[in-house]
């Protein structure tokens, strides 16, 4: 158990492969459940499946209101309105009779011997007979949803592993899950190291900065579907950053800021080895956030983020959240990637899979990307305008005005 040495320095790609290959791994453990309210499961990661308790629909459901019949009848001629249907009504009349029609609202059930629904806009009604309007064509099966055909009871209609939102809401409700198994959120404990740090309360020196990582962290943890902790501040000090892995150990992932580059005084890589850490990788070809280190103590995965407050956001965009959605039970959890139009030509030199903060704006024709000027990995200001950071591949060094380009998305 050593630091790689040399160094392991991987394509961004690469960098991604060992990461999901973990991910892949954990995804496998057993985690502790929890049942939750319905509106309390949203936005968590679903423990058991939503199986439909019986068929969907559940009966043969007219989608339009209008006139159950039998097609080839209403071509071929009149028909007369037997009766009526509401939505929420049951149908006790048996069979509808030849040369007969049943008028029919939206989510009533089609009697047994319609074969279809026809739309009223599409009939003439005279006293209480209809007849097709001129030029409309009527086939069986038109504006009936027949029962069962879109799910069968006991079929899975959300399965294990993801992330619940409206839709998978929707599906538990109207399969009548008041309550969801749910995963237990992964803690994630939160470690930013540096000597010039402060708290965000207190009043920086000229020569210090706020602590602004752990926030950062926090939020996009949350987001993954955590249950964060932050811990007070590290000094540059081997011994108290080891002190501070030591205390973090119960946690299911250790996120670290700072103290990862080639200073004098960076330790955490130290430290987590003084730990009995396995390192699987210890940089990345990316900017920002080259120095990343991921790796596995005796309990918690743990990653070694930048401390440039770019960087750090960025590589747990990338890095940090696939594996995190993969503690939280998610069986889709790689980082979000979108396509969009370049707004204007792009050079860089080669070598790094670069993210430039960049603001995405889309509309029904789609999403166009431009480039927000940057000071570099510590410009937060540039950051907080950004949605996105655009993707300019390792061999790239120009990306021209109007290519589609991707987009890492925040
Ligand atoms: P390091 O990764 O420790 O070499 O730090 C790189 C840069 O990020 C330095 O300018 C640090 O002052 C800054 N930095 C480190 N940790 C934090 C933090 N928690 N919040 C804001 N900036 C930080
Ligand atoms: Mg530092």
């Amino acid at each position: 158990m050593t630091i790689p040495s040399p160094s392991v320095v991987l394509s961004y790609e690469d960098a991604a492969t060992v990461v999901s290959g973990h991910a892949e791994r954990v995804r496998l453990w057993l985690r502790p459940t929890e049942k939750v309210p319905l509106l309390s499961a949203a936005g968590r990661v679903l423990a058991e499946p939503v199986l439909a308790d019986r068929d969907q629909p559940p009966f043969a459901r007219s989608t339009r209101d209008g006139f159950a019949c039998r097609a080839a009848e209403l071509r071929a001629g009149r028909l007369k309105v037997a009766g009526q249907l509401r939505a929420g009504q049951a149908w006790t009349g048996g069979e509808i009779r030849t040369g007969e029609a049943i008028e029919i609202m939206t989510g009533a059930v089609v009697p047994p011997g319609a074969d279809c629904v026809v739309m009223i806009e599409h009939v003439s009604v005279s006293e209480c007979w209809i007849s097709l309007a001129p030029a409309r064509e009527l086939v069986p099966g038109e504006n009936v949803v027949n029962r069962g055909t879109e799910a069968r009871a006991g079929d899975v209609l959300v399965p294990v592993g993801r992330r619940i939102g409206a839709t998978e809401v929707a599906a538990a409700a109207f399969s009548g899950n008041a309550t969801l198994a749910v995963f237990s959120k992964p803690r994630v404990a939160i470690l930013a190291t540096g000597d010039e740090l402060v708290e965000v309360g207190d009043v920086p020196l000229q020569y210090q900065i706020r602590n602004s990582n752990s926030y950062s962290l926090a939020t996009q943890a949350t987001a993954a579907g955590a249950d964060p902790r932050i811990f007070p501040i590290v000094p540059d000090d081997p011994v108290a950053t080891e002190r501070a892995v030591g205390e973090a150990l119960q946690c299911d992932l250790l996120l670290m800021t700072g103290g990862v580059s080639m200073g004098k005084f960076d330790c955490v890589e130290r430290a987590l080895l003084a730990r009995g850490a396995d390192f699987f990788f210890t940089g990345a070809r990316i900017q920002p956030g080259k120095p990343v280190v991921f790796g596995k103590l005796r309990g918690p995965y743990f990653f070694g983020l930048p401390g440039n407050p770019v960087s750090t956001i960025v590589t747990f965009l990338l890095f940090g959240a696939p594996m995190l959605r993969a503690l939280a039970g998610e069986s889709e959890s790689g980082p979000h990637f979108g396509s969009a139009r370049l707004s204007h030509e792009v050079q860089v030199r080669p070598g790094l899979t670069r993210f430039l903060p960049a603001r995405v704006e889309s509309d029904l024709r789609g999403a166009r990307i431009r480039r927000i000027a940057w000071q570099g990995s510590g410009d937060l200001t540039a950051a907080a305008q950004a949605n996105s950071f655009l993707v300019v591949p390792e061999a790239s060094d120009r990306l021209a005005d109007g290519d589609i380009v991707s987009a890492l998305m925040l």
